[in-house]
């Protein structure tokens, strides 16, 4: 098996699409198809293959033409044959019907085909959709995983709900009706009661577009909560502050330079669709520069490599951007017109002329000590390297493809500045919106608009948007707990949808507590395709289809091109396909596994069976008036209507738009890079439009067009004098960028209005793990707790034994002259102190990572209290024991062992291994502006005591609580900053905004 497990990891470095049958468990079919494909399949011969698909890439040409890859022509995705592996040596054929779908294991989105068997209906394999244009047919490890996930012995098949006490582990089997019949009934007397703010739903990875929109908007509540402030807050805050969008889109395989803050040639975001074209461009000579503290696969292929102390990343940047100012190597042109440097001297040097020479003076002023020996001293990284990385982003000639997601961003106070800085590069190149550039995720995405659209909702919901966070990035979810605590509200019904806050979040115990305190937690509904932690301490846990059970529309920015993807029940089209009626999508899936669009349908006509709450109406059929609406009418409406240019490329061939999707999968819409800002504003809003003669910005106060993508914008309130809808740029009205100004926002007015005047333009924050508050010679490290493993994502591959096989265990990284001093070695337990609590971990001893910082990676620990459900492939089982008032403390019992199951696989289990769960011991840390949980711990190391064993937890959460309180402090609530009597600045993003009325503070809050 170890042999098998080595070829396996090899596959995945290659990313390739395809596996081979010795790479599998034991007995586990992953039938070889070489023998019986054509070598070379006639991609050309597919509908849309040249002008729209990703077959045309260079890299699957490459590919083709050396006869390295070949997929079924999709002529034959109805009658395909391949040999059956098991049956070797004999030639036994088995016919299959290929099924695209989407890959549900990270945000990527990529696209899969389905082998589903003709004859027995069971799913042979999941292999790379050829057709679509973000993965064009390769996939990662988890992609073909995604199969160990449908057939796994462990999952939830049907819906059970609590028999004992919360947490007690004891279940019953409900029937669909029972569940929606209560849940639908106590709903609907929250909403008669005016108690919408007592709804929660908090979603870990949606998977989807739209789809909550309609549905939360319908219900008229506030109520969406993210896992974004443990993943990308920081990161958007960077971005929305410079252009009103919070995400880049690099277009990576057009660039002369590409600089990542996080490691995405293996798992950083949208990796596998940004691996391949990271490659693409290194291979036609593209320079690419990596900083990670840590050595990553992907630093490990960089030109270079900068490993910088933890939270320094922002000096080096801002270092490069002073070398580039100060050896006026910058796109004048570009800054001069896009940038709203007059802003800003008007602002801060309102004596100065207003001229751009002063901006281009002031700029040499504001960076200059910046200096690369500045910057050395505080990243530790040689001032030689840094000056040749400047030198190479100096030679980028418009082409800087630059991308950061979690990784610094996502790890220190001021992470945020990261982001800001980055695109500052991007800015000062005038890479933005051009081949082998850097553009604006909304620019490269699409979310359909469904065919009744609720309007915004009139609440605001202070347990989501508190009053602290006026500028932050997506609700402060993290912070849920320790509000339930403080008796800033009750939740009535709480939706956890495919996340598991106990494990993935910091501060599990402080969940863990709440969770079971059925006063604070009326009722716990966990969706889920499989067992998690969170789910445990659930009142129902509902199982939910992975990725070939359910429909979901997705579109992600992973290129230079606009695309939309179908993920489709697999079974459920082959049966379709065979002439067999199906209603829903449960009758084809395995036990009575839901998919989500039916389950909100139903459960939302449950609420409101008269619509009498006017709730109804949004889920009534556009094609059977009154009716309740299918799933399936629901996308195939959006098909027919919202995506451009699908319904002529379907009826090109002889389709329906909805045939299209179900026979492709996928439909691009638009290839190659796009700059909105550079187009005339639209005409219909020049029909009541003024130009400001100081500022240009165009205002007008014609209505919004309306558009059929829901990609959320910036909104501008109309006060008076207008929207801000574009720029005029010499003698024409061009939209511009979507802030305030029109421009890319080098100063932000909206930081300094809002009590952050220190902070209005890119700068350097000083981390909380700064090596000034770091006592080395105490035995203080910095932990960098936050990457990712190629092969795991999150709670979901839990259930994936072949992923487990390959990654299941966490150690520490130490570096050797680190783990000398502490007289460590490899394997060695040794006790990881937090501000709330410990864990005890194993060594491994690397120069992988810098001096005086060590990393774990967060993917492992998965425990379960009980031995049976829950996922014996990846979960140790441990005793929970408080240990007084708020204290806890958690101790393996056994590690992973072989189980009998239906998978002859379980059986054959060989590590015992699953790591330690580390978040468990991290107090919560909200960045006072962006609100993103700064990850890095300042955490003491010591040899392992004589008490403690491998992953030995202990926790304090009454001092979580006041770590919490602590980092409260450092805020500036609305009710005290706010400059207009508003929660926060209307033009900021935030994801499903309610009404402008909702914004306004309650009176008594505002401070003037
Ligand atoms: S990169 Fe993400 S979406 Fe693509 S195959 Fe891997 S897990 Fe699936």
């Amino acid at each position: 098996m170890h042999q098998r497990l080595n070829r396996f990891l090899e596959a995945v470095a290659s990313l390739s699409s395809r596996l081979s049958p010795e790479l599998s468990l034991a007995g586990t079919a992953i039938p070889a198809v070489d023998a019986a494909r054509p070598k070379a399949a006639n991609l050309s011969a597919l509908p849309g293959a040249q002008e729209r698909s990703p077959s045309a890439s260079p890299l699957v040409a490459k590919g083709e033409a050396a006869g390295l890859s070949s997929y079924p022509p999709v002529e034959k995705w109805d009658e395909w044959e391949e040999y059956d592996p098991k049956a070797w040596p004999e030639r036994v054929k088995r016919r299959y019907m290929l099924i695209p779908t989407t890959c549900f294991n990270c945000e990527s989105a990529c696209g899969l085909l389905g082998y589903v068997d003709k004859d027995s209906l069971e799913i042979q394999k999941f292999e790379g959709n050829p057709l679509h244009p973000g993965s064009r047919g390769r996939n990662c490890a988890k992609g073909p995983a995604t199969h160990n996930q449908v057939y796994d012995p462990e999952r939830v098949l049907y819906p059970l709900k609590r028999a004992g006490k919360r947490g007690e582990g004891k279940w019953v089997r409900v029937t669909w009706d029972q569940v929606l019949e209560d849940l639908g009934e106590r709903l609907r007397k929250a909403f008669q009661e005016g108690r919408h703010n007592q709804v929660i739903y908090h979603v870990g990875r949606p998977g989807h577009d739209g789809l909550m929109e309609w549905v939360l908007f319908a219900w008229g509540v506030d109520s969406h909560n993210s896992h974004t402030n443990v993943c990308s807050s920081g990161a958007r805050a960077g971005y929305a502050f410079w252009m009103g969008l919070d995400r880049p889109s690099p277009d990576h395989a057009n660039a002369r330079v590409v600089l990542l803050i996080s490691s995405h040639l293996e798992t950083g975001h949208y990796f596998n669709p940004h691996a391949q074209r990271i490659m693409e461009a290194k291979m036609a000579g593209a320079r690419l520069i990596v900083l990670d503290t840590r050595l990553s696969n992907t630093a490990s292929l960089a030109d270079y490599w900068l490993s910088p102390w933890p939270g320094s990343e922002a000096a080096i940047l801002l270092a490069i951007a002073n070398h580039l100012i100060h050896t006026g190597r910058y796109d004048r042109e570009f800054v001069k017109t896009w940038v709203n440097w007059e802003q800003y001297l008007k602002a801060e040097w309102p004596a100065e002329p207003c001229t751009f020479e002063t901006f281009e003076e002031k700029l040499k002023e504001l960076y200059g000590e910046y200096t690369f020996e500045f910057a050395a001293a505080e990243s530790g990284v040689e001032a030689e390297v840094i000056r040749q990385v400047a030198e190479e982003v100096a030679r980028c000639e418009g082409k800087l493809a630059s991308h950061t997601w979690r990784s610094a961003t996502a790890g220190n106070l001021g992470g945020w500045q990261v982001a800001r800085a980055l695109w500052f590069l991007n800015v000062l190149t005038g890479s933005i919106g051009v081949e082998g550039g850097t553009s604006a995720n909304a620019w490269d995405k699409w979310v359909p608009r469904p065919h009744k659209m609720p309007p915004h909702p009139d609440r605001w919901n202070e347990l989501t948007w508190p009053d602290e966070y006026p500028l932050t990035f997506y609700e402060l979810s993290i912070l849920l707990p320790h509000f339930l605590k403080e008796g800033r509200g009750v939740i009535d019904t709480y939706f956890t949808r495919v996340y598991n806050p106990v494990w993935t979040n910091p501060d599990g115990m402080s969940w863990m507590e709440v969770l079971t305190d059925e006063e604070k937690m009326g009722l716990h509904v966990c969706l889920t395709p499989t067992w998690s932690e969170t789910a445990w301490f659930a009142d129902y846990v509902l199982p939910m289809g992975h990725a070939s059970e359910r429909h979901d529309i997705t579109s992600q920015e992973t290129h230079g091109g606009r695309w939309i993807a179908f993920r489709q029940p697999v079974r459920r089209v082959a049966l379709e396909r065979m002439g067999q009626d199906v209603n829903y999508t449960y009758e084809a899936n395995p036990g009575e596994v839901w998919e989500e669009t039916e389950f909100w349908i139903e459960l939302s006509w449950r609420i409101d069976p008269d619509g009498s709450l006017g709730i109804r109406q949004y889920f009534e059929s556009p094609y059977r008036p009154g009716e309740k609406i299918t799933a399936v009418e629901y996308f195939r409406w959006m098909f027919e209507n919202t995506v451009p240019g699908l319904p002529e490329a379907a009826a090109e061939r002889g389709l329906s738009p909805l045939e299209y999707m179900r026979r492709y999968g996928a439909f691009e819409i638009r290839a190659g890079v796009e700059a909105p800002y550079i187009q005339p504003v639209e005409a219909e809003l020049l029909e009541d439009a003024h130009v400001d003669p100081e500022t240009r910005i165009v205002y007008s106060r014609a209505p919004a067009p309306a558009s059929p993508n829901i990609t959320p914008h910036p909104a501008f309130p109309d006060d008076g004098g207008g929207r801000p809808v574009g720029l005029q740029v010499g003698d024409q009205a061009l939209r511009g960028f979507d802030t305030p100004s029109r421009r890319l926002e080098f100063y932000s007015p909206t930081l300094r209005q809002w009590g952050w005047p220190e902070h209005t333009i890119p700068g350097y924050i000083h981390s909380h793990v700064h090596p000034e508050v770091i006592d080395q010679q105490a035995n203080e490290f910095v932990l960098i707790p936050t990457f990712r493993l190629p092969t795991l994502i999150h709670t979901r591959s839990g259930n994936s034994k072949w992923l487990y096989e390959i990654s299941h265990k966490n150690p520490l990284w130490v570096h050797p002259r680190d783990a000398a001093r502490l007289g460590l070695r490899t394997n060695d337990l040794v006790r990881v102190s937090t501000e709330i609590g410990y864990y005890v971990i194993k060594a491994w001893v690397t120069e992988g990572i810098r001096p005086g910082v060590v990393a774990c990676s967060h993917h492992m620990g998965r425990w379960r209290l009980q031995d049976t459900a829950m996922e014996r492939w990846s979960s140790a089982l441990v005793d929970l024991t408080p240990q007084g008032e708020g204290r806890w403390q958690m101790r393996h019992r056994q590690g992973v062992l072989p189980f009998e199951s239906s998978d002859p696989d379980s059986k054959r289990i060989w590590w015992s291994d699953v790591g330690v769960h580390q978040n468990l011991t991290f107090p919560v840390h909200p960045d006072p502006i962006s609100g993103m949980h700064c990850w890095h711990q300042k955490v003491v190391l010591e040899k392992a005591r004589p008490e403690d064993r491998y992953g030995d937890i202990y926790v304090d959460t009454d001092r979580a609580h006041a770590v919490y309180r602590e980092w409260l402090a450092l805020t500036h609530p609305a009710s005290q900053v706010s400059p207009d009597g508003t929660r926060r600045p209307y033009w900021l993003l935030r994801p499903f905004r309610p009404t402008r009325a909702a914004y306004q503070l309650p009176s008594g809050k505002f401070a003037e």
